[in-house]
């Protein structure tokens, strides 16, 4: 398997692919998209973006390893193996991402943090593996950080009707690592370490948080669930089904974008496709193409 690898000087930043192909259709994550917006953006959505034969939008589950002075920091864990899931694309799967994360030249053991952007099912998965009948912790020298108001939701069985829609990943993911004690609670503006903090992204869940990195040549921010698909882009306003608080998360996601849009900010948006990387720009009223209602467009970094 190869790695790109994002270089930001004295951090290393590698995407560990679990999943990459086509996955949700546009109507069952995005409430506010109608087929004939769709139709209107196929000149761009397909084939890297949109599969039409099928109606499903392209989605990459992955995570994100950062390597710094001797710290390995892995930020969210995909969907997992061995799982039961309600959704058959994750059920009973054997997608091997540890063999990926070894392919990248790290065991799981030389993890040092593991930490979750928030506690969506697609997010947590390989913190867990099957030992037995047991969940065990993945990383056996890992803290695993959750943030504060992220576990007070979920603990408290808020999310039931998550937990139902895709299979109880919390019991099997994310409780067995309280349960040997190697969870901690962090505020949602923590720093990690120096150069590497969270930043307070709430709506789509009440704990969701990005991730800033400081290079020594660049900086990257890890935007999580702020955005899934490069179609939010183009319209910031749409929210996904899955946010908790759609008008705080709709408020978060554009005041975001239009911050990192002005500042070119190097994104790593968590469900984007190869190469992931790239900057939004403000959409210009005069596209050639004629999408004169995009807000912003997306450009990949090695593009
Ligand atoms: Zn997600």
């Amino acid at each position: 398997m190869e790695h790109r690898v994002i270089d930001l000087g004295g951090v290393r930043i590698t995407r560990v692919v679990e999943s990459e192909g086509p996955l949700l259709r546009p109507a069952e994550i995005f409430p506010d998209s109608t087929p004939e917006i769709i139709q209107a953006n196929l000149d761009w959505l397909v084939p890297r973006f949109y599969d039409a034969q099928t109606d499903r939008l392209i989605i990459s589950i992955q995570s994100f390893l950062l390597e710094t002075e001797g710290r390995r920091i892995l930020v969210d864990t995909c969907v997992g193996d061995c799982k039961d899931r309600a959704r058959s694309d994750f059920h009973q799967q054997s997608w091997g991402w540890l063999d990926g994360l070894r392919s990248a030249g790290v065991s799981p053991e030389q993890i040092d943090i593991a930490v979750s952007t928030h506690l969506h099912v697609d997010h947590v998965g390989c913190h867990t593996r099957l030992e037995g009948d047991r969940w065990v912790p993945t990383f056996p020298n890992a803290r695993y950080l959750f943030t504060h108001p992220e576990w007070e939701y979920w603990k408290n069985n808020e999310g039931h009707p998550a937990l139902v829609r895709s299979g109880d990943y919390i019991g099997d993911s994310v409780w067995p690592l309280f349960h040997a004690g190697v969870a901690d609670l962090v505020p949602m503006d923590h720093e990690i370490i120096p150069g590497v903090r969270l930043v307070p992204l709430p709506g789509h869940t009440p704990g969701h948080v990005g991730i800033a990195v400081e290079g020594t040549l660049k900086d990257a921010f890890l935007t999580a669930d702020l955005f899934h698909h490069p179609l939010q882009c183009c319209y910031p306003h749409w929210n996904t089904r899955f946010c908790l608080a759609p008008e705080e998360s709709r408020a978060t996601r554009q005041a975001v974008m239009e911050r990192c849009a002005n500042e070119g900010t190097l994104l790593m948006p968590a469900h984007f496709p190869a190469p992931n990387a790239g900057r939004l720009k403000h959409a210009s009223a005069d596209d050639p193409k004629g999408h004169t209602d995009h807000v912003y467009c997306y450009t990949f970094e090695d593009e």
